[in-house]
């Protein structure tokens, strides 16, 4: 499938140029926390593009931060890349080149294009002006090539504690862009990391690393978010002066945002710890893991990102745009007849033990299968009113006559309460003559329900999930304030019994929603079968 974009128009032309003959992306997660659709975005562009062209795709953990990564995430990560079917046709890690990229921090001293600075990190910061005010030398910029040699050196044998140096790159302390104001590019951290264990207590910063990373790959086209543009010089910069071989282009474009949805690392550990959901895999998350969970078939995801493009502009998407491709997505699933918060109908006048009424589903031999009917059946208890309420109800309410799906006609006659005066079975009458398959057209029924037989149908969990957070939720409100508290509902219901052994685990709820099964006694939805979208 073509989908045009800017940054293909730029590899077409690469390629037709003779600038590149093969060209490698790469997506560079740094294993801090879980993918959610917005990195999607990042991995099929960064994978599709790579392989329309014949290229070469790179998963490269940009692991440089020991702080704050774990391997828990690395193998989180990995998990969800695969899942959205984006294989990796090679795996790196950044933490693989400290030994290179020491290297080509020494090449910038000796070339006199970085020094050690003695200053504390506000003082640095102090120094570095702002967007109308030229930044200030450091008194140290002027060391000269064999000092900076010895105590770069001695950062590395960790005679110094965090914070107590750090390598600046020498660029130029009057650009316009702060990014180019001697940025720091190594610091010191005496730090457990995760692959390299203890051997470093300096480490790189995302402005000396990540090009130095891109170049080393061969990575021909660095796609990367907007707010890198002003990073744009030091990349090429650091890539110059380091003199590498290779030379990548970053090109940016424009983060995916779904509105009202919970994506960001902070909030979800909030309600991680509030206990408003279980883990970062809840259905009710845009997380990938989360999308899994709900049941989100993989080609709805790609087909939701392609048909957005790559836009230079981060406006924000709705989440709606998704779930049309995931009705478009399970449009074939087998239907079923699942009836939830079920209501028990007695059919007083239906005589015998039950019957098979046949059933072609979905013109689809295989799923060929007869319902079960008999005196006694469930139907949805939203179904029914007492009193027809006005001419729009088209379900049940005494006196009034509906056809059951696949069934008979039946008429509501009256109504059987518990002690709390809550209705708790219907007695209704059927006309044998209504029967499904006949060309009975002497009257008609006002409106089609569906129903479950009470004998044969089997008992499960069906739950419904919706937004996490109330429509147009304020984020600065606490958390409480802005939660959906019906965002996770389980009903009981009553599914058909082919409703366990159809092929699935994808099903259309007839009248509700596309369904998965969880297994033999659950069921959920993925999405409800209409767009509540209201214009
Ligand atoms: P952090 O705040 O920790 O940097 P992050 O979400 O940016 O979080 P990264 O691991 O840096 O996480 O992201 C990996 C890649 O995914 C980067 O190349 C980044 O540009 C891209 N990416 C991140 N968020 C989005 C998004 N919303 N839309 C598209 N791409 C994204
Ligand atoms: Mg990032």
């Amino acid at each position: 499938m073509e989908h045009s974009n800017f940054i293909r128009t730029i590899i077409e032309e690469d390629l037709n140029t003779g600038k590149h003959d093969h060209i490698v992306t790469r997506f560079p997660p740094e294993p801090n926390g879980f993918l959610h659709l917005g990195h999607a975005r990042s991995i099929i562009m960064n994978y599709t593009l790579a392989k329309d062209f014949g290229g070469t795709f790179h998963l490269r953990f940009d692991d440089t931060n020991p702080v704050k990564e774990d391997a828990t995430f690395i193998e989180a990560i990995q998990k969800d890349i695969e899942w959205l079917g984006c294989s990796w046709d090679a795996l790196y890690f950044a933490s693989d080149y400290f030994e290179i990229m020491v290297e080509k921090a020494i090449l910038l001293i000796q070339k006199g294009k970085a020094y050690v600075d003695d200053q504390p990190a506000e003082v640095i910061k102090a120094q570095r002006g702002d967007l109308k005010t030229p930044g200030q030398n450091s008194p140290f910029r002027e060391r000269s090539v064999e000092e900076n040699l010895t105590l770069f050196q001695a950062m590395r044998d960790g005679k110094y504690s965090d914070g107590e140096k750090v390598l600046r790159a020498k660029v130029d302390m009057a650009s316009p862009n702060m990014n180019m104001r001697d940025p720091v590019i190594y610091r010191i951290q005496h730090a457990h990391h995760h692959r390299t264990k203890d051997a470093w207590c300096i480490y790189p910063m995302y402005d000396f690393a990540h090009p130095l990373e891109d170049a080393i790959e061969g990575i021909t086209h660095s796609l990367c978010t907007l707010e890198f543009e002003d990073h744009r010089p030091i990349y090429d910069w650091v890539v110059r002066e380091c003199e590498m071989e290779s030379v990548p282009r970053q090109i940016e474009f424009g983060k995916l945002k779904i509105a009202n949805e919970i994506s960001g690392k902070r909030f979800i550990n909030t309600l991680v710890a509030d206990g408003v959901v279980d883990d970062y895999a809840d259905p009710r998350l845009v997380t990938l893991s989360g999308l899994r969970k709900k049941g989100v078939p993989v080609a709805a995801i790609h087909r939701f990102i392609h048909s957005l493009g790559l836009p230079k502009s981060e406006g924000e998407t709705s989440l709606q745009m998704l779930e049309e491709e995931i009705r478009s997505e399970l449009a074939s699933s087998p239907r079923i007849h699942l009836v939830k918060d079920p209501l028990l109908v007695t059919i007083t006048n239906y005589p015998g033990e039950g019957e098979m009424l046949t059933h072609a589903a979905d013109q689809d031999e295989t799923l060929m299968r007869d319902i079960p009917f008999s005196s006694q059946i469930y139907i949805e208890k939203d179904d029914f009113v007492v009193e027809k309420p006005n001419k729009k109800w088209k379900r049940l309410a005494l006196g009034i006559e509906v056809r059951l799906m696949h069934a008979y006609f039946i008429q509501a006659e009256s109504v059987v309460t518990d002690e709390a005066g809550d209705i708790v079975e219907i007695k209704a009458t059927y006309d044998v003559q209504t029967k499904s398959g006949t060309d009975f057209n002497a009257r008609k029924p006002n409106g089609t329900i569906h129903f479950v037989d009470a004998k044969q149908g089997v008992p499960v969990t069906y739950t419904e999930y919706e937004p996490l957070l109330i429509e147009n939720a304020d984020r600065s409100q606490p958390v409480d304030a802005i939660l959906n508290p019906e965002s996770m509902k389980t009903y009981s219901a009553m599914v058909e019994p082919a409703a366990l052994t159809l092929p699935g685990p994808y099903f259309q709820a007839i009248r509700s929603s596309y369904v998965k099964r969880d297994d033999a006694h659950a069921f959920h939805r993925v999405v409800a079968l209409r767009s509540s979208f209201k214009k």
